[in-house]
This record gives C-alpha cells, sequence and structure tokens, in this order.
C-alpha cells in the first residue's frame, strides 16, 4: 500500500469516514463532495490503484455486492442509483485506490459527461 492513500487510511480506520456499510473485503461510506442526494465510495480494504489492476474475483464480487446492498440501505434502489468506476486520467479517477462512486436521490442524464 502507498504511504499516502487516503483510502487505505480510512479502511485501517486512521482517517475518519461516515461508514454506512461494510463487507469482508470492502467498505462504503459518504463522499466528502457529493454530487446527488446519496453519493457513496465503496472501496476494497486491500490496495489497488484502480479497475485495470484487479486481479481478485472475490474482492470484486464484495464490491460489487456492497455497492448494491448499501445502495437499498441508503433507500435508492426502488427509484434507481447510478454506480461508477473512474479508471485513469481520462475518466478523471483523483483518488489512486479502486472505488466505485454510488450515486441516487435524483435523475442522472445520459450520456454522462
Ligand atoms: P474519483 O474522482 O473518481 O477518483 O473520486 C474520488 C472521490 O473521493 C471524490 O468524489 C472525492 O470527493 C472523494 N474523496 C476524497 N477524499 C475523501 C475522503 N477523505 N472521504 C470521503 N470522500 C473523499
Amino acid at each position: 500500500m502507498p504511504n499516502d492513500c487516503v483510502f487505505c487510511k480510512i479502511a485501517q480506520g486512521e482517517i475518519s469516514a461516515d461508514i454506512v456499510a461494510e463487507n469482508d473485503s470492502a467498505i462504503a461510506f459518504r463522499d466528502l463532495d457529493p454530487q446527488a442526494p446519496v453519493h457513496l465510495l465503496v472501496i476494497p480494504r486491500e490496495h489497488v490503484n484502480s479497475l485495470t489492476d484487479a486481479r481478485n474475483p472475490l474482492v470484486l464480487g464484495d464490491l460489487m455486492r456492497l455497492s448494491a446492498d448499501a445502495a437499498k440501505r441508503e433507500g435508492v434502489a426502488e427509484d434507481g442509483y447510478r454506480t461508477v468506476i473512474n479508471t485513469g486520467r481520462n475518466a478523471g479517477q483523483s483518488v489512486n485506490h479502486l472505488h466505485v462512486h454510488v450515486l441516487g436521490g435524483r435523475h442522472m442524464a445520459w450520456p454522462p459527461g
């Protein structure tokens, strides 16, 4: 793990976060700068730079399962929500620890910007 990875620090409890759900290998918490009424980030506990580097299907499965479970827990599953994984520079990935954005509580436009 890189020493300066903010999401590793959240996973290890060194930086506080508003955690809403957890499973064996993933954690869901509220984004600091929400772009929708519900905006969660779902991360693997272990450090993975991006989706490109993700290898473990069990970790990826837990990540997606928790994304859906957290959306349900937050009350946006029925009306619908969007899951986004920004990967690399062109997609605007700003934190190099794999994360799923879970956005809900408002209508989402398509195509995305
Ligand atoms: P991305 O641009 O896809 O890499 O998304 C990174 C997200 O992490 C942004 O939406 C930030 O608002 C969010 N973020 C960065 N630091 C924190 C933090 N300490 N706690 C919660 N969210 C954070």
